[in-house]
Order: C-alpha cells, then sequence, then structure tokens
C-alpha cells in the first residue's frame, strides 16, 4: 500500500532537513527514547494484566551495519499494528505550522518537542527510514512501513517473529559519521546514560592478545535507576558521591548534595551538589544536567535555575519542563518560574538544616561554600533573608560567627556615638597588618573580607541594616575608627597648617597617589604618621573595577591621607629642626607677609562702597601688585619649607617608614629608603 504522508508534511521535511541540521545528533535521543517508551508500556501493560504473554527481558538494542550503511534501533515493545501507524506516524496532525517554523526555524528542540515530532527527526541523517512492528495485541500481523523523506510512504505486511519495533535507519552520505561505534557511544553517553530500560551498544569489550575483542556479555551503556529516582532514605553518602563521579568522572569529590523531590505542584526530582572550587570563579565545565523523564534534555539550564545556582553541579528532573528549552518558552513558562523558586528554597532549607546539624562541618567547608552563598544573597532576596541565619563572618583569626554572633561580639565596644554598628574589616591581612594590630589593640574585632564579591556584599548589607557601617582598618588612625566621643583633636591655625604641610608633601613622590596632609595627636607611643584611605572613595573605586558606568571612580587618582602624629617625639624633632635652620627666613617672610597684608586690606577698604570705575587706576594698580606680591612671598616660603622638607632624612624617614606600613614601599623609593637608614644608623 501507498500513500502520502499528512497535509503539512511537505513543509515538515525541508524544515527537518535543513533547519535542524545543526543539532541533527539529537535524532538518536528520540528514535531511543521513543523506543524506551514502547517498552515501559508494556511492562505497564502486563502489570495490570492486560498482557498474559511472558515479557522478554525488555532491552533496547542499537546495531550498526557498516555494509549496509544502517544504524538500527530494536525494541521488544508494544509495537504498532498498521492502523497504529496510519495514525501515529502518517498523520501528524498539527495546526498553525507555517507560524510555529517560522519563529523556531533555528531551534530544532524546539520544533520537535511542539510537534511531537521525534520520529521525524530521523530523516535529519537518513535517505530511507524503515519500520517492522509487530503489535503486543493478540494475532496482529506484523506491518513494514518504508519513506524515503518525501511525503510518500509505502506500507506492507511482513513476516516479524518477535513483538517490537525496529527503526532502520539507512544514513545519508552527510551522515556517515553515525557508522562510526565511536560517535554512536559518545550520543548515546550524552542522551541515554540514564534511560530507565537497558540499552545496549554491541559487546563489552576485553583486552586480548594485543587488542580490544568482543565478549559475550552485552555492553549496556545506561544505569536504569539513578541515584535521584530513589528515596534518600535509601542512599548514603557515598552513593550520592558514587554517582557525582558518575556524572562528572574528573571533579573532586563534593562538599555537600541536595536530594530534590517533589510532586506538588509540580514533578520535579534530582540531586544538586555544591561542588569544591578549584579557585575563585573558575569556569564551570561540569554543569548541572536537565533530563524529562531520565531523558537527557540539556545541560544549559539558565533560566530554570537561579542564576547563582547554575554554579552548582548535579541533575534535574522534571517532565513538566518542557522539553523545548527554548529561552522564550521558559521564561513563560509558570512551572519553570516555581521550579525556580522552589529549587532555591530547598538549597536554603538544606544549608540551614547542615548549619543545625552539623555547624561544625559547614565551617569546615565555609571557604568552599561562601562564593555560592554570597552570590545567592547578592541576587536573590529570598535566598538573602534565609542566608541571614547561616551566613558566616570570618574574623582576622579565622574565628566564623553567624550574622546575629557577631552582633552581639561588637555591639558593647564598636558602637560608635551616633549608635552606628562599626564593623571593620581587612581585605589583605599581610598588606594590613599594622592597622589590623592597631584596631585590636583597642580591643576591636576584625574582619576578614577578601574575596570578590566582599564589596558588594557590605554595601549590601549596609543598605539593609543602615545602623551598621562597613570600614576598613586602614580607612583612618586607630583613635578615629570609631569615634565614640568627639575627640581631642590638635588646633592648628591655618598658618600653622601652611607652614607643615609642605614639608612633608614634599617627600611624597607625585606618582604615589594624591595626598592631603593631617595633623593629629596620637600620643608619644602612637606611630609618627600613618597613610590611611578614605572608606568611601576606596570603595567607590573597588565598585568601578566590578561595575560599567562608574568609570568616573575608577579614573579618580588614589587618594589617601597622612596623618602626621604632633605628640610624637620624631615628628617635634622635624619641626624642631625646621625652626632652627629656617627661623630666620620664617620670621622674614611673616614680617613682610603682615606688612603686604596690611597694606591689601586698607587697599580694599578703599574700594568699599565705590563704583568700579570710581576707582582711580593707580589704586587698581597697587591693589594687584600687592596681591602678586603676597603670591611671591606664600610661594617662596613655600618653596623655603619644601626645601627643607626633602633635604631632611629624619622627615623623608619617617614618610617612607609609614608607606613601608602600607605595603606602599616599592623599587627604586624601598632601595632608597634602605640606603637612607643605613646613613641613619652609622
Ligand atoms: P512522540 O514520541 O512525541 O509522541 P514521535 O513522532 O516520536 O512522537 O512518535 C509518534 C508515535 O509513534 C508515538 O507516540 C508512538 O505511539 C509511536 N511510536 C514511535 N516509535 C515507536 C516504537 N518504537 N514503538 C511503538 N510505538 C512507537
Amino acid at each position: 500500500m501507498k500513500g502520502k504522508i499528512g497535509v503539512t508534511s511537505e513543509n515538515l521535511f525541508p524544515i527537518i532537513k535543513k533547519f535542524l541540521y545543526s543539532d541533527h545528533d539529537i535524532f538518536l535521543r528520540e528514535i531511543v527514547s521513543n523506543a524506551v517508551d514502547a517498552s515501559q508500556k508494556l511492562k505497564t501493560l502486563a502489570s495490570a494484566g492486560k498482557y498474559s504473554e511472558q515479557i522478554d527481558e525488555l532491552k533496547v538494542r542499537v546495531t550498526l551495519d557498516k555494509t549496509q550503511k544502517t544504524l538500527t534501533v530494536s525494541d521488544n515493545g508494544i509495537g504498532m499494528t498498521a492502523e497504529e501507524v496510519e495514525k501515529y506516524i502518517n498523520q501528524i496532525a498539527f495546526s498553525g505550522a507555517n507560524e510555529f517554523l517560522e519563529k523556531y526555524k533555528n531551534d530544532a528542540n524546539a520544533i520537535i518537542g511542539h510537534f511531537g515530532l521525534g520520529f521525524y527527526s530521523s530523516f535529519m541523517v537518513s535517505e530511507e527510514v524503515e519500520i517492522i512492528t509487530k503489535s503486543y495485541q493478540k494475532d496482529s500481523k506484523a506491518v513494514r512501513w518504508v519513506c524515503d523523506g518525501s511525503p510518500e510512504y509505502m506500507m506492507e505486511e511482513t513476516e516479524k517473529e518477535q513483538t517490537g519495533t525496529d527503526i532502520i535507519m539507512h544514513l545519508n552520505s552527510d551522515s556517515m559519521e553515525f557508522l562510526e561505534e565511536n560517535r554512536i557511544s559518545e550520543l548515546l553517553n550524552k542522551y541515554c546514560k540514564f534511560l530507565p530500560v537497558p540499552v545496549i551498544f554491541g559487546k563489552k569489550k576485553e583486552w586480548k592478545d594485543g587488542k580490544y575483542e568482543d565478549t559475550e556479555t552485552d555492553n549496556q551503556i545506561n544505569d536504569v535507576a539513578p541515584a535521584w529516582t530513589k528515596k534518600p532514605v535509601d542512599l548514603k553518602e557515598e552513593d550520592y558521591n558514587k554517582f557525582y563521579s558518575q556524572l562528572y568522572p574528573m571533579a573532586d569529590e563534593p562538599l555537600f548534595n541536595i536530594h530534590l523531590n517533589v510532586d506538588y505542584p509540580f514533578n520535579l526530582t534530582g540531586i544538586l551538589y555544591f561542588p569544591k572550587l578549584k579557585n575563585n570563579f573558575e569556569v564551570q565545565k561540569n554543569k548541572i544536567q536537565l533530563y524529562s523523564n531520565q531523558v537527557f534534555v540539556t545541560d544549559s539550564v539558565e533560566g530554570i535555575v537561579p542564576e547563582f545556582l547554575t554554579l552548582l553541579h548535579g541533575v534535574l528532573d522534571s517532565p513538566d519542563i518542557p522539553l523545548n528549552v527554548s529561552r522564550s518558552y521558559l521564561q513563560n513558562d509558570s512551572n519553570v518560574r516555581k521550579i525556580s523558586s522552589h529549587i532555591t528554597k530547598k538549597v536554603a532549607d538544606r544549608l540551614q538544616e547542615i548549619f543545625k546539624e552539623k555547624r561544625a562541618e559547614l565551617e569546615e567547608k565555609w571557604s568552599d561554600l561562601k562564593l555560592f552563598i554570597e552570590y545567592g544573597m547578592l541576587t536573590d532576596e529570598k535566598f538573602y533573608e534565609k542566608a541571614l541565619k547561616f551566613f558566616f563572618f570570618t574574623n582576622t583569626e579565622k574565628k566564623l560567627f553567624t550574622w546575629d554572633e557577631y552582633k552581639a561580639l561588637i555591639e558593647g565596644n564598636q558602637t560608635d556615638k551616633n549608635k552606628k554598628l562599626v564593623y571593620l574589616y581587612a581585605t589583605n591581612v599581610e598588606a594590613q597588618f599594622s592597622f589590623i594590630e592597631a584596631a585590636k589593640s583597642k580591643g576591636y574585632d576584625v574582619l576578614l573580607m577578601d574575596d570578590v564579591l566582599a564589596t558588594p556584599l557590605l554595601n549590601h548589607f549596609e543598605q539593609k541594616y543602615p545602623e551598621s557601617h562597613f570600614v576598613r582598618v586602614d580607612a583612618d588612625v586607630a583613635e578615629k575608627l570609631i569615634v565614640k566621643e568627639d575627640a581631642d583633636e590638635p588646633h592648628l591655625t591655618a598658618e600653622e597648617k601652611n607652614e607643615l604641610s609642605p614639608i612633608f608633601q614634599s617627600v611624597i613622590p607625585k606618582e604615589r597617589g594624591q595626598f592631603i596632609i593631617d595633623f593629629q595627636n596620637l600620643g608619644a607611643e602612637g606611630a609618627p604618621m600613618v597613610i590611611t584611605q578614605n572608606e568611601f572613595m576606596r570603595r567607590m573605586k573597588d565598585m568601578s573595577k566590578m561595575q560599567a558606568g562608574m568609570s568616573f571612580y575608577g579614573e579618580m587618582p588614589d587618594s589617601y591621607n597622612l596623618v602626621v602624629n604632633l605628640s610624637h617625639p620624631l615628628v617635634k624633632k622635624v619641626l624642631d629642626e625646621k625652626e632652627t635652620q629656617l627661623k630666620g627666613k620664617l620670621t622674614k617672610f611673616k614680617a613682610e607677609l603682615s606688612k603686604l597684608n596690611d597694606q591689601k586690606a586698607s587697599l580694599e577698604k578703599l574700594k568699599e562702597g565705590k563704583k568700579e570705575e570710581e576707582i582711580p587706576q593707580e589704586e587698581k594698580d597697587l591693589l594687584n601688585e600687592t596681591k602678586e606680591n603676597i603670591s611671591k612671598i606664600e610661594a617662596s616660603k613655600r618653596e623655603k619649607l619644601e626645601g627643607f622638607g626633602s633635604g631632611n632624612p629624619l622627615a623623608n624617614q619617617l614618610v617612607d617608614l609609614a608607606f613601608l606600613a602600607n605595603n606602599m614601599l616599592k623599587g627604586e623609593a624601598l632601595a632608597n629608603f634602605v640606603k637612607r637608614s643605613i646613613e641613619l644608623i652609622k
């Protein structure tokens, strides 16, 4: 008998052959999973008492015939009667086909999933496809169906002993790769590794006489009952780890697992693992795999799993996730959205449970886990709320504290005069050592926040809790990190400041950034000088490295404060030396400046109440001249002070020591420092 395949299939074959070409691998998944379905259906019928013949061991076989150039998938499942072939294979009914094909012409999965065109995908690789099938129903005749990919097909009665179906694909000349054993093994391993019915591909091989030889044993390529299909109570830790290495043979043992098992409001099973990351944010090549009834669908789960969880490993299996995993489909699917928030909840609950039951283990693995959790807290509000219960702060002594514990620890001593709780942190224990020590000597605790997400995370905390404030230990001198009462600051007049700043400014080379000189009384025991970096500016710069649109901050030069401790004997010594060396000059400058300033003041007084054109030109000229003279004298005063500073070994030494304490003295400056130190010791 001959016939013509359903109406719109003339549109279909060119589409399958052309547009789907890039994804043509999936044909094998489609044909093998049809065979698996047919096997399972027979099993179901048998157990419902609707099929009384003895069912042979149900198996799907994949075979290659290089001479015939065929790839065959055989099953001993329910088979089809001639009517069923007519109904299921010939008359594929679909509506709105053209519109749909136009929309998804570049997405093979979407087309195939939407139409249930699984079987037809075999035409992507075949010049002719044959079906030889015999239904399980009593007295049914075997049927042979042949089609070359045009809408015409041929169907006839044939001989077949066993119930079941053979799909024989006569591969086309572009698809010869599918005659290679390795290629088929690869595909079966990718798509069929966990199908629920044994899939056999050739025989197991054995190393014999210098080569591999077939044994008598069937080579079953799949595990019919992977761990996620079992009940959590039946699985031990090692079973989970074994399954993990089945999924990712090369990966290190995972940190924790989460077994998902939901049947309402949708079906979802799976096992997720927190992997051990080898370094911060390494690109993950092992991804979460998505299955639908144990058939592999994809390993790009973006859109199904919340973004921060795409860093996890493992499998998800849900018949409710449409097979056609095109992005636009997923985003509009309400089940998918529910699945996503459910997974987030499950992951948070599981971590909470581990925290309650095995806190020590969680602490031990925290350094590997924290990036996931921080990332989740930053990107998912619901997760943030739950995570606050098991998130750990780590301090510079490597002790771990929950949010509440840490708050309780510092509340007493680290609340400032505005009732803000000040969290002190370091980003590098080595580089900020002297600041950490200084803070500790005040009885403060210092957190270590050294991973890539630290800055956004503490911004997030500050937004959530406006009464808390994060300050890096080098943001100010220890005395002023947490301002508890208005401190006793040295009262310097503007003139005094003008006289002191150039001395120290002259010692700092321009290329080290912008420095503001600040004066403090830090006591005779405090450091003579300290370099600090304003928290706000520094954090903005740090953020600009991570975020587009903040380059304004990124381009600003680094800006620091050089805090000079006026009560330190060595600083006093520098100032005394200045007095001895420059006293005469400075007194002269002072006298001249005071004369000129008086002159300026009286000239300005004359101008008062007059319009511009009423002022005699002479007076104007004199005022300008006076102003110029003032600037000149100020400039030479400044020059003198700078000359004094840069030529003063002690001032240089003290500034360099401050740089050294900040890990900022490098290269030539460091070499000069060493030379000068030797000179000073001699
Ligand atoms: P889908 O599997 O999405 O329904 P297919 O085009 O793959 O679409 O298959 C259409 C129908 O053909 C199936 O639903 C099934 O009834 C029948 N069929 C396909 N392959 C087999 C098989 N190996 N054994 C029995 N029936 C099959």
